[in-house]
């Protein structure tokens, strides 16, 4: 729950993290600017604001200098950013699917662009197919492999020689560029 106090007259706004087996109240405020006071879930608010109070003067030591308002705007920009890359990554992801699939001619269901930590891409054993929006950030060449890679698993779910024949067909060379992928981190 987003709340806001104001000290010295500067509005400061805070997260309330109403916790089950919290035994008192606590306060952290990180160098992003995040306020977070975290409360056991049956205390009163009354409660909360007077140890906000009690603690008023430290509160104001650790906010003082920062701009909140920056701070909002920069995060506002970089969903912003965000946005607009997962959008970008569902229109090229879908154009390169049904490019491939020309050849492939193979059935998918749904397709997601999600903000995997782990993988590029995978499929499910519905024929679901998932991609990391950071695809957009690979070349061309490393891109077009993981859609295929993907796009081939709804033919053949191992990694077996007739996987990656099946991979061969339209990315020849698909050696080098996995092995290019692989010294990406993201
Ligand atoms: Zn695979």
């Amino acid at each position: 729950m987003k709340r806001k106090i104001t000290i010295h007259g500067k509005e400061i706004e805070y997260t309330l993290k109403k916790v089950k087996n919290a035994k008192s109240v606590r306060l952290a405020i990180y160098a992003d600017g995040r306020f977070v006071i975290s409360a056991p879930k049956w205390y009163p608010i009354y409660v909360i604001n007077k140890f906000i109070e009690e603690k008023s003067h430290w509160i104001w030591e650790k906010v003082k200098d920062v701009d909140f308002v920056a701070l909002a705007q920069k995060k506002k920009s970089q969903e912003e950013h965000y946005r607009r890359s997962i959008e970008l990554a569902r229109t090229v992801v879908h154009s390169r699917l049904e490019f491939f699939n020309c050849h492939y001619d193979l059935s998918y269901n749904r397709v997601s662009i999600k903000n995997q930590k782990t993988c590029w891409g995978s499929c499910s054993q519905k024929g679901n197919l998932n991609f990391n929006y950071n695809i957009i950030s690979l070349s061309d060449q490393q891109r077009d492999y993981v859609i295929v890679h993907e796009l081939c698993h709804l033919q053949e779910l191992n990694h077996g020689q007739k996987f990656w024949q099946l991979v061969a067909e339209t990315i020849p060379n698909y050696r080098q560029v996995r092995q290019s992928l692989k010294s990406i981190n993201h």
